[in-house]
């Protein structure tokens, strides 16, 4: 018999065409995330779940979905998800891990880059037609080449940012207290404490997962140890940084810009003030959004899912204890 699954987004067709093939699939068709009463209805006959950051896969998701079977999520950060619901119900989770890693540190860069030299307030300044001479003082920046870059949360995007600033001849402080990669290149890196790190980094990049003690990561502490020159990039994910910590840090002049690929809350209202603020630049959560990244997403979303459906391990499977221990 053909398994029902539900996809809560039209995701690119090279995902979604091996979805419709290898079972019966429907589809949330708006752009805006499916409403969280259509969706506890439409899980309810299920065997598959693919699913977006977007929705919250929780005990109340599981209990409306007694047929479930696999959760495939479109993306590497899985915080939206109960993994330990998931998996004390034997349900394993796919996430999508090392297709976006340059992708989204690409764009980290980009947001270093814009902010250290002021790109999107000169972009401003032309549109808005001020834009009526050469000046020797116009929109000064800070030099990225040569500068100290510190990297919260020193993973795959992590590490990926390390080896681009190595082309601008940053110095690269890295604070993980968790996973020191195996033969890392001395010269990628200067492993630090986080103090360390927030005293002497020009730009501080955070690159951690969500998680209850990632929450709130970054806050009036941190701000107050970081350099009155810095700049915070965050691509990470929005809950790591206090928002009304960072809204006071910028306003008072505690660190000098930030650039946010990802808020508290998403989408951040256009009139709310870290929109507004010349010093801080906003965009809408596409750091992994190139097309070829958004491509190959959709395949291994699907081929997690298509993988858990007929019961072999998922390609990338974020709770393998699903599984037993291995023999
Ligand atoms: P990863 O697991 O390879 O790296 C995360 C690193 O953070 C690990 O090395 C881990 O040890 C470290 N870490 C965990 N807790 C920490 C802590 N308290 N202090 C310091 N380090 C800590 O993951 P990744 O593929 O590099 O992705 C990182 C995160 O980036 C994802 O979880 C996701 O939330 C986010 N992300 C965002 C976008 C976007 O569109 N903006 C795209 C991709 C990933």
């Amino acid at each position: 018999m053909v398994q029902k699954v539900y996809v809560t987004r039209r995701v690119p067709e090279a995902g979604l065409t091996m979805v419709s093939k290898g079972c019966d699939a429907e589809i949330w068709e708006a752009e805006t995330p499916v409403p969280r009463d259509v969706l506890l209805e439409k899980v309810a006959d299920v065997e598959g779940l693919y699913c977006l950051l977007t929705e919250q896969v929780d005990e109340a998701l599981l209990d409306a979905a007694p047929r479930l079977r696999v959760v495939s999520n479109y993306a590497v950060g899985y915080n939206n998800i109960d993994v330990a619901a998931c998996t004390a119900r034997g349900i394993p989770v796919g996430n999508t891990p090392g297709v976006l890693t340059d992708t989204t540190a690409d764009f980290a860069f980009a947001l270093l880059m814009s902010a250290a030299r002021r790109v999107t307030e000169g972009v401003t300044y032309v549109q808005d037609g001020k834009w009526v001479t050469w000046g020797p003082k116009l929109l000064l920046g800070v030099d990225v080449y040569g500068a100290t870059l510190g990297i919260v949360g020193f993973g795959r995007i992590g590490q990926a940012v390390a080896r681009r600033a190595r082309g601008f001849d940053m110095r690269v402080l890295a604070y993980d207290p968790y996973s020191v990669p195996q033969g890392l290149d001395p010269d990628l890196a200067q492993l630090v404490d986080l103090d360390t790190l927030l005293a002497e980094s020009d730009f501080v990049s955070v690159h951690v997962p969500l998680t209850a003690e990632t929450e709130r990561f970054v806050g009036m502490r941190e701000f107050a140890k970081m350099k009155p020159s810095a700049i915070l990039i965050n691509t990470a994910r929005g809950p790591v940084v206090d928002p009304d910590a960072l809204l006071s840090a910028l306003v008072e002049g505690r660190i000098a810009g930030a650039a946010l690929d990802v808020t508290e809350p998403e989408p951040l209202p256009f009139d709310h003030p870290l929109v507004t603020l010349p010093n801080c630049i906003v965009t809408p959560h596409i750091a992994s959004a190139s097309v070829a990244t958004r491509n190959k997403m959709a395949v291994i979303a699907a081929e997690n899912l298509l993988a858990g459906l007929e019961g072999s391990r998922l390609p990338h499977c974020v709770n393998p204890e699903v599984y037993g221990p291995r023999l």
